[in-house]
Order: C-alpha cells, then sequence, then structure tokens
C-alpha cells in the first residue's frame, strides 16, 4: 500500500551537550523517510534548495524512497537551528529559516496521487492542505505539527486537522494547541476538532494512543546513552504509518501494535546525530527492537519462575 509523504527537507545546526553540527541532513519528511523506509516504501514531496549538497541527495534516496516528488528551486533550503538543554528536557529554536519552503507550491507527482497512507509533516499547513486536494482517496491521514506552525498558522492547520484521522504531536503541543494543561484534556480536546486518534509523545516518557473511549500508552525504550533527540518524533510517525501502511490494517488493535514500531524508531533516531543510525540498521535490528519494547510491558513474563 502505497505512502506518501510531505514535510521539510533541511539542512540543521544542533548543539547538544555532547557537540554541535552544523548543515548536518535534518527534516521532518526526511526522518520520516528514513524510519519508514525500513517498513515499507515511502514516495515523498519536498523541496530543496540549490544548496542542498549531492552527497545528502544520495542519503535520502536510499532504496526504499521515492524521490520524484522532490524538487530543487533556486535559493536557501529550509534551515533549522536548536539547541538542547543539559538533561535534554527542553529545546530551543534558535532559528528557522524557510529559505525555498517560503514559495513552495508542492506538486504531487501523478504515479504518487493514489497514495493510500498519507503522511503530513510538521511544514506549513497551507502545504499540507495543498498535498491533502491532490491525493484521491487515502484510507489513512496522519498529521504531526510543531509550536512554530500552531503559533504561527493556527486556522489553516484547524483546516488540516478537520480532514486529518490521526495527529501526532508531542505533549508540549498537545497543549498549546488545546490550551488545556492536563494531557488527556488536550487529547480530548483535539479528538473534537477532527481526528478520531491523537498520540501524544512524551519523549523518555513514550507515548500514549488516545481515541475517544480508549488510551494506550507504549513506554519509551530505555536507552542510557542519548545523543541527539532531533527527528525522535518524526522518526516515531515514520514507524507508525511504515507500520499501517506495510501490514494496510488500521484496526484498533494494528494502531496499538504501530506504536511500538514508532517507539522503537525513535528511539534509534536519537542515538546518534543527523540520520546516521538509520544507515546502520536493517529491518531485524527494527525487530528486534520491538521485542524488547514489548517484553517491557509483559507483566505475564517470568511468571512462575
Ligand atoms: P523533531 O525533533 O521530530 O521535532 O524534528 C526535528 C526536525 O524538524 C529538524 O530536522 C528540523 O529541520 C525540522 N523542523 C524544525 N522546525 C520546523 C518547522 N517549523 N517546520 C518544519 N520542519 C521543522
Amino acid at each position: 500500500m502505497s505512502l506518501l509523504v510531505v514535510g521539510s527537507v533541511a539542512l540543521d545546526a544542533i548543539e547538544t551537550p555532547f557537540g554541535k553540527v552544523d548543515r548536518a541532513i535534518g527534516g521532518s519528511a526526511t526522518f520520516f523517510s528514513c524510519a519508514a523506509r525500513l517498513l515499507h516504501p515511502v514516495q515523498l514531496v519536498a523541496v530543496i534548495g540549490d544548496d542542498y549538497p549531492e552527497e545528502g541527495l544520495a542519503r535520502l534516496g536510499r532504496d526504499g524512497v521515492d524521490l520524484a516528488g522532490l524538487e530543487r528551486a533556486p535559493g536557501e533550503s529550509f534551515f533549522w537551528a536548536g539547541r538542547y538543554s543539559f538533561d535534554f528536557q527542553d529545546r530551543e529554536t534558535l532559528e528557522t529559516r524557510l529559505g525555498v519552503f517560503a514559495g513552495f507550491e508542492p506538486k504531487v507527482p501523478e504515479a504518487f496521487r493514489d497514495a493510500r497512507y498519507v503522511f503530513l509533516g510538521n511544514i506549513d499547513p497551507t502545504l499540507q492542505l495543498q498535498v491533502l486536494d491532490q491525493v484521491r482517496s487515502p484510507t489513512l491521514v496522519a498529521c504531526d505539527t510543531m509550536n512554530f506552525w500552531i503559533e504561527g498558522t493556527r486556522e489553516s492547520l484547524m483546516r488540516v486537522l478537520e480532514r486529518t484521522d490521526v495527529l501526532l504531536l508531542n505533549d508540549a503541543e498537545a497543549r498549546q494547541l488545546s490550551g488545556e494543561w492536563n494531557v488527556y484534556k488536550a487529547a480530548r480536546w483535539i479528538v473534537r476538532h477532527g481526528p478520531r486518534v491523537v498520540v501524544v509523545k512524551q519523549g523518555e516518557d513514550g507515548a500514549l494512543l488516545v481515541e475517544d473511549g480508549r488510551i494506550f500508552a507504549v513506554p519509551a525504550y530505555p536507552l542510557e546513552e542519548l545523543f541527539d533527540p532531533t527527528g525522535a518524533g518524526d522518526a516515531f510517525a515514520g514507524g507508525f504509518m511504515g507500520y499501517l501502511a506495510h501490514t494496510d490494517d488500521v484496526t484498533p488493535a494494528n494502531l496499538r501494535r504501530a506504536m511500538v514500531y514508532g517507539a522503537a524508531m525513535g528511539s534509534f533516531a536519537v542515538e546518534r546525530f543527523s540520520i546516521e543510525r538509520f544507515e546502520e540498521i536493517s529491518r531485524d535490528h527494527v525487530e528486534a527492537r520491538v521485542g524488547e519494547i514489548r517484553a517491557l510491558v509483559d507483566c505475564d513474563a517470568g511468571a512462575g519462575s
């Protein structure tokens, strides 16, 4: 089942307690694709500037990522600079430069328009809407967003939500969007405004799947060393959507399984800078980690011993 993503393809400058990188390969569509392609082929729609390195393109367009919808335009690529606090609990955006995304009009290639699974990665909601207008009859539309867009383009974002089945966001974003401090109340507010399912990512506390009347929680993989959290949310989404597209099953039980794939991919993202970890792992690594996360909450394991 075809899986389409639109989102940022960016160059990032990142500072963590462990070091700094400049012009690292980043962006929501990038992290999403690197994770999802390990489970299912991905069709990518985005734009890069003439400064985007060839080496970056080669790393992005690996097996399983179709770049037919990636435009190159004159100008600067999307640039984001961020800094993490010592305990990784806080992230400060130092700079966001939209570059070529400012004038981007996404054109979904004809061959991508029948996509059954659509991920509207974190990007201007106006562009998310333009992509939705071009896909014919998706089975499931999921969306991600961020403080930048909640603050700056709320009206268009609310229009995207009306056409979205699953919204993925972190707890701070859920609070900001809904105006509710309590995360469960925030999720219920979101469910009243369009999406039938909300996935709230809570960093090292795991993630929640909230549907009308039902809540499911997945723990975060217990990593002892965290290197760079950038892209963890997008990689989570890649695992979640990659699994759904691969199994072509959107029943409540399968959404829960997809959460575990999301948690596994999020944990890989933070183990190295940029997309580096995804260049080392295979489907087998993913399945092994999924098994470990499942075991964390198997309360009957070891019974009788
Ligand atoms: P995450 O850590 O999952 O929130 O994703 C971080 C990635 O999102 C970085 O690689 C950035 O390039 C990208 N990013 C940051 N701000 C924005 C924004 N306002 N719109 C789209 N992408 C962004």
